[in-house]
């Protein structure tokens, strides 16, 4: 059976522990550092969410034009059902990092989405 919605790997790490690399899933080159600022994106780079920032830290082109024509202003918490409400099916990769833990309840969870260059076929 086809799936439709994106494919998301999710990580959970300790709040106050230092942010981990991200790397696209697809080529290897490092998508966020530390401060997870995308300084140089990979083509299969589409966006990427920093909730303790509030702000978008990456958006392509492609995820802008998507974003206009469902009239979508803010991130929405989310990530699947908003991938899923901009068209991206499974034919998409994001990897959802949560901060959680003491001290105190509050978590953050930044987003970055992947597309590779062509659709992959089911074996
Ligand atoms: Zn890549």
């Amino acid at each position: 059976m086809k799936t439709t919605d994106p494919q998301i790997f999710r990580l959970n790490i300790p709040h106050g522990c230092r942010r981990l690399p991200i790397h696209c899933p697809i080529c290897g080159q490092i998508a966020a550092i530390n401060d997870a600022r995308v300084f140089a994106p990979c083509q299969h780079l589409v966006c990427s969410y920093i909730e303790a920032d509030g702000s978008w830290g990456y958006l392509s082109p492609d995820f802008v034009a998507r974003m206009r024509e469902v009239d979508l202003r803010v991130h929405t918490p989310d990530n699947v059902a908003m991938l899923r409400d901009l068209g991206y099916d499974d034919n998409l990769l994001a990897i959802e990092v949560s901060y959680t833990g003491m001290p105190g309840p509050r978590r953050y969870l930044d987003l970055y989405a992947f597309r590779p260059p062509i659709e992959f076929q089911p074996l």
